[in-house]
Order: C-alpha cells, then sequence, then structure tokens
C-alpha cells in the first residue's frame, strides 16, 4: 500500500530549520496521524509523502509558499494596555485572542514601543523554509466518517 489521497498515514517527523535548530519533532512521542489529501499538513510535505509505503525515510524542504506562507503585511500597533497588566511583554512572544466574532487568532510581539506593542499576524513560520525529516510508520485506508470529517479518528485525535 503506498501513500495517496484517501489514505490514514502515521509519520514520525523532525523538522528543522534552515539554522539547524529542531522547531517541532514527534520522535520520543506519539507518532502523527494524519489524513492524506484533505490539507492536515503543509502542501510541500503532503507532495513529498505521496507515493511513499511504509518504513520509507523523507528528507524534503519545502518553501515558504508549499509551507506556512510568505510573510504578508506591517506590524499592527496595539495600546499596551489591551496586554494583561501583570505580564511582562517581549518581542517574540506567542498569544491567542478572541474576536468580538468568537474566532480565535494568534498574533506574535514584534517590538515594544513605549505604551505601542507590534503585533505580527503571520504564522510564526511563515517566510520560513521548512526541513522535514520524516519516516513513514502506517498507512490504512480512511473509514467514510473520515472522509467526511477531513481528518483521521483513533488514538491522538485532537478534534473529539
Ligand atoms: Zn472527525
Amino acid at each position: 500500500m503506498s501513500i495517496e489521497n484517501g489514505k490514514v498515514v502515521t509519520i514520525h517527523y523532525t523538522l528543522t530549520s534552515d539554522e539547524g535548530e529542531t522547531l517541532d519533532t514527534s520522535v520520543g512521542g506519539d507518532p502523527l496521524a494524519y489524513l492524506h489529501g484533505a490539507n492536515n499538513i503543509v502542501p510541500g510535505l503532503e507532495a513529498a509523502l505521496a507515493g511513499r509505503a511504509i518504513g520509507d525515510t523523507v528528507e524534503t524542504r519545502v518553501s515558504p509558499e508549499q509551507g506556512y506562507g510568505p510573510r504578508v503585511g506591517e506590524p499592527e500597533a496595539v495600546p499596551r494596555v489591551a496586554f494583561p497588566e501583570d505580564v511582562e511583554l517581549a518581542p517574540g512572544m506567542l498569544f491567542n485572542a478572541e474576536t468580538p466574532d468568537g474566532r480565535v487568532v494568534s498574533f506574535q510581539i514584534d517590538r515594544i514601543e513605549d505604551e505601542t506593542v507590534y503585533v505580527d499576524h503571520n504564522h510564526p513560520l511563515a517566510g520560513a523554509h521548512l526541513n522535514f525529516s520524516v519516516e513513514v510508520v502506517g498507512i490504512r485506508d480512511a473509514s467514510a466518517e473520515e472522509q467526511a470529517h477531513g481528518h483521521p479518528h483513533g488514538p491522538g485525535d485532537p478534534h473529539h
């Protein structure tokens, strides 16, 4: 069986920056399960895994366009008083905030000038090349329910 649309694929992966820093890894924990063809993982990694079989190892460098996208826009100015008073703010800190219509948005502090905080709404890995080292550890057919939901079910399922 090889990886194609409609398969639930289980992988161990390590994500490294161009500077050699490990950004994320499943090694030492549970492998990641995803539904192939359902945009569960970044497009460049999904493309590199197509056609692979259990036991294959894949090394791939994904461009920002095939990863978390290019960096867009300028940092937005937010008054310091919009942040909790007791939190020491610093560049690089990540925040989640709820919009008036109930969506959760993530942003990162770019810089702080006096009483103004400049926040960046890009994904922290936007604009970055992503170096993936992957081992394929499982492939199975997705159930009809998984296909309908667009993600795998079972152990480690974050959706239910
Ligand atoms: Zn589901």
